[in-house]
């Protein structure tokens, strides 16, 4: 089945596998399977982390 895809920069939701509007590679609008493990932990902590310290958190 064909899934929904998204350009986070134009805002803009597809089912082409890059923009129609800025040709970026799009991404999958469904979140990421649950799992106890939580193989992504570390990067979303290393992606959140500058904002975190920008608000004073780190
Ligand atoms: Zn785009």
């Amino acid at each position: 089945m064909k899934r929904i895809l998204y350009c986070s920069k134009d805002d803009l939701f597809t089912l082409k596998d890059t923009c129609p509007s800025c040709g970026a590679a799009t991404t999958t609008t469904q979140p990421p399977k649950y799992s106890l493990d939580d193989k992504y932990a570390d990067y979303r902590r290393k992606a959140k982390e500058p904002l975190r310290k920008e608000a004073g958190l780190l």
